[in-house]
């Protein structure tokens, strides 16, 4: 106890109040005296719960010792309260101790007796004192559990985003209004119930269960994007994580949804824009690359070397634009699910030469080395022929644009597994390895002194990512600065689709 002790004697003989008051303090209590039981009592209520200990005389004029133990006890029942009593009385001390008494100790005593029997009060009070401690910190930790649980309830249910918890059997123990209203089902569906059972998009519970089977200790979160309803389509964006205990065991799995409809509405309604927009333009501005072409011929009559350039220079610029234009179209159309539409058995080994041929001029142009390695490879693909020259044209059309005259680009064909892998290498300006991550993205192009004077959209990757994507295959790049680029495709035999859908 880091607290003095505090004793009360209370007894009618001065002596005897002097005789406990000195033994006591030399063992660093302090001691209080009182000469009868109302003012012992009136000190017990000056400082409630700083008295420890009370030696009470049994034998007093006016209130008796039984009569102020009964208050004491109905003011404190915590208090020790130690009974003074003369051998005649020991049979009203067992009384004493009946009605609640800690000990009782016979007069006459030694100064020995009366420590004794304080010691063991006193170790009696100790534990007294840390029982009721740890009683009040239990008691304090269950209110901040409480309050803590309440917090987290009241902030989950108040969320803009859907919340479901699982635990690992599967079983829904959180769901809070949000994902109700976004998964269209009523909460009390959801809570309680296992995930395969509550209606659940049957996608989010493959997840979910996924999730909670993930035995890597790594922490995985899997995004997927879910269409709910049938009157009007709702977009969610779900994340779902396992969650782990500190062995690493998975105990449940957290899923946080979030509606992106109105993104989905928005990027529909640019998609739609930039498609009437490239579909109004190309038709004039063809027509002025077919008239430039015309008088570039000489069909409008002669022109002189100085109109010639600038007739060739103006052809020049439509051209690109109308690519432009192209890349856009092509854009709304992987947008709105389009692009991909006829996928046949397809060799690449008879696609790439004819795009490799459809480049020659452009490469000779700059002076670039353009090859076609002997292909390794002359499995079948099943896929979108136009899809698949417009990848190899992007690609390669990228490399003799990013490489400088004098340049090399080659491209090879080989198998790989279960996939036929093109690989387009030049020797050109490279990527720089911050900017490798971003150029998949649409409308992404190299900032550098080396691109400045190249037009682009920045549309091009992202098209061939897309379509790569539909294909199922993946698209890898690797790059040196100042030394050049590889970017290969690997794309599914056809034997490797089976059972997949297409
Ligand atoms: P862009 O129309 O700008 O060529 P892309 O989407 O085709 O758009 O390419 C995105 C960016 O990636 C380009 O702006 C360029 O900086 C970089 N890039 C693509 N291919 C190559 C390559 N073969 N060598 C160097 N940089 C490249």
């Amino acid at each position: 106890m880091a607290d003095q002790v505090k004793i009360l004697v209370i007894d009618d003989e001065q002596i005897m109040r002097d005789g406990c008051a000195r033994i006591l303090s030399k063992n660093s209590c302090s001691v209080l005296t009182a000469e009868n039981g109302s003012v012992g009592l009136a000190k017990i209520q000056e400082s409630p719960k700083e008295i420890d200990i009370i030696l009470l005389d049994l034998m007093m004029p006016g209130m008796s010792g039984m009569e102020v133990l009964e208050k004491i006890q109905a003011l404190d029942d915590t208090l020790l309260i130690i009974i003074i009593t003369g051998y005649a009385t020991v049979a009203s001390a067992v009384e004493a101790m009946k009605k609640g008494a800690y000990d009782f100790i016979a007069k006459p005593f030694t100064p020995d007796q009366l420590r004794i029997v304080v010691k063991r009060a006193l170790e009696r009070r100790m534990l007294q004192k840390e029982a009721e401690f740890l009683r009040s910190e239990r008691e304090r930790s269950l209110r901040d559990v409480a309050t803590e649980k309440s917090r987290v309830k009241t902030i989950i249910n108040c969320m803009g985003d859907g919340i479901l918890v699982c635990d690992r059997d599967s079983c829904i123990v959180l769901a809070n209004p949000a994902a109700g209203r976004m998964l269209e089902i009523p909460e009390s569906r959801l809570l309680g119930n296992y995930v395969s059972q509550s209606n659940l998009h049957s996608e989010l519970s493959r997840t979910i269960e996924d999730s909670l089977k993930t035995e890597e200790s790594a922490y995985t979160s899997i995004s997927q994007e879910l269409i709910i309803g049938d009157s009007r389509e709702i977009f969610l964006r779900a994340h779902t994580a396992p969650v782990r205990n500190d062995l690493g065991e998975v105990m449940g799995a957290v899923t946080v949804l979030q509606d992106i409809s109105y993104l989905k509405e928005l990027d529909k309604m640019k998609s739609e824009f930039i498609a009437m927009v490239a579909h109004e333009l190309r038709a004039p501005i063809a027509t002025v690359e077919q008239q430039l072409t015309v008088i570039i011929g000489g069909m409008a009559g002669e022109l002189n070397e100085k109109q010639q350039q600038m007739i060739a220079r103006a052809k020049e610029r439509t051209s690109s634009v109308l690519t432009l234009i192209k890349d856009l179209l092509d854009f709304s159309k992987i947008e709105a699910g389009k692009m991909v539409q006829y996928k046949e058995p397809l060799s690449l080994a008879e696609v790439i030469p004819r795009v490799v041929e459809a480049m020659k001029a452009d490469a000779a142009a700059k002076n670039i080395h353009i090859e076609f390695l002997p292909p390794l490879s002359s499995s079948i693909i099943q896929a979108d022929q136009n899809s698949m020259e417009g990848i190899f044209n992007n690609l390669i059309s990228n490399a003799i644009k990013y490489t400088p005259d004098g340049g090399r680009v080659t491209i090879s064909l080989a198998d790989d597994d279960g996939f036929v892998k093109v690989s387009v290498t030049d020797t050109g300006i490279g990527i720089n390895g911050e900017d490798i991550p971003r150029i998949f993205d649409k409308f992404y192009r190299v900032k550098s002194s080396d691109t400045r004077q190249i037009v682009g959209t920045g549309l091009g990757l992202s098209i061939v990512k897309s379509i790569v994507d539909a294909h199922m295959g993946t698209i890898s790049v690797e790059s040196t600065e100042g030394k050049g680029t590889t970017f290969s495709v690997l794309l599914p035999k056809a034997a490797d689709l089976a059972g997949c859908a297409i």
